[in-house]
């Protein structure tokens, strides 16, 4: 029993690798996944390597705060800066180039800066989503560019994201849709409703179709309430100014439902309803995932390319690297599928076998970066 189990763990992990759909990717969006960066982002739990944040209503606060976002996006091996676009503001983004289309982009965004102490889902809930967002995406090739970008300064009205779209209007990027979260995470009527902001502007309806085909189309129990105009209280105002397509995905804002602990540091997890927080993440990044169009050719170039695979799979002990001889790992690291690091080595050691001895039984992924290229392979330990 056991065994049957693994081996349809197994054979659907292979599928997911493979032959990406809008409702695998859905799948994928995890809950846990989810709740550990909220915590990681209010301070309920320390990051990986630069201890707890502190409030990002503070200086240290923001500081630590992008160079966590900035690491956890490198991790997903996507070309990440920090943006000092004046003395006192940052944002993080990160580019994943897309194969057809490079200098046509879609941006997943939200502020990860805040007013007071926690304020989980202003605006922790975005951010987290927009982590989520690259950590499954990244892994696949897109016709079109994908920009994860986490604005700072929305609080002190919406100053990173208005650098960031007047910037790219002057250097005429062709920026072809943004969809910008903030506050995803309170319910507190439980009615499972949320809105989007569309403004006026027809240039924004491509967005909106996209979205509300993919919820339509969808498993999903949240339900959509259109607003028009919608509010210009969040950073999609900030590309509605230049004229660049862009919708707002956030809670009963209009609706009579605005979350009471706002701006305050009561605003935390234990104030969210977690479900709905992850139901709004795997529509938005569904929808992202249909409108940079997802290119199989070259997502299944990478994924057969035997320049490097591993053996025996499934395993118990032990892990081998089959290479070419050009290939130079810098690192290898093995992730749980909830997205943890749980073993990493350098690129000092020869390595050919990676010991797992130590691992509990169940699946993983082996993440191997080479100087050109990073390759992931999900396996299972016996
Ligand atoms: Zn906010």
């Amino acid at each position: 029993m056991k065994k049957t189990i693994l081996f349809s763990v197994l054979i659907f992990s292979i599928y997911s690798l493979n032959a990406q759909t809008t409702k695998s990717v859905m799948a994928e969006v995890n809950p846990d996944s989810l709740l550990i960066s909220l915590e990681i982002l209010t301070g309920e739990k320390p990051t990986k390597t630069l201890g707890t944040i502190p409030n990002r209503n503070t200086t240290i606060g923001k500081e630590v705060t992008r160079l966590h976002l900035e690491r956890e996006l490198e991790v997903y091996g996507l070309e990440t800066q920090i943006e000092n676009y004046r003395p006192t503001g940052y944002n993080v983004v990160a580019v994943q180039k897309g194969v057809k289309y490079p200098d046509s982009s879609f941006i997943i965004c939200a502020h990860y800066d805040s007013v007071d102490d926690y304020c989980a889902d202003d605006n922790a809930s975005g951010t987290t989503a927009v982590l989520e967002a690259a950590r499954i995406l990244s892994q696949y090739k897109f016709e079109y560019t994908i920009i994860y970008a986490l604005w700072d300064e929305e609080e002190k009205g919406l100053i990173g994201s208005y650098n960031y779209a007047k910037t790219a209007k002057e250097n005429n990027e062709n920026i072809v849709g943004v969809l910008n979260m903030d506050m995803i995470g309170y319910d507190g009527d439980e009615d499972y409703l949320f809105e989007v902001h569309i403004g006026t502007n027809s240039i924004n309806d491509r967005l909106t179709n996209e979205l509300t085909q993919v919820l339509d189309n969808s498993d999903l129990d949240i339900e959509k309430s259109i607003q028009i105009p919608g509010t210009d209280r969040s950073d999609h105002a900030s590309f509605w100014r230049q004229n660049y397509p862009a919708i707002f995905i956030t809670e009963g804002f209009f609706n009579d439902d605005f979350n009471p602990t706002y701006h305050s540091s009561n605003d935390r997890i234990s104030f969210m309803s977690l479900d709905y927080h992850h139901q709004i993440s795997q529509l938005v990044i569904a929808t992202l995932f249909e409108l940079a169009k997802f290119d199989s050719i070259s997502s299944a170039d990478n994924s057969v390319d035997i320049v490097f695979d591993i053996y025996p799979n499934p395993t118990s002990d032990f892990l081998y690297l089959q290479k070419n001889k050009n290939v130079v790992i810098a690192d290898i690291s093995v992730y749980s599928l909830s997205g943890r690091e749980l073993l990493s080595f350098e690129s000092n050691t020869n390595l050919n076998t990676v010991d797992i001895a130590n691992l509990q039984s169940g699946v993983y992924f082996l993440v191997v970066n080479t100087t050109t290229k990073r390759f992931t392979r999900s396996f299972v330990k016996l």
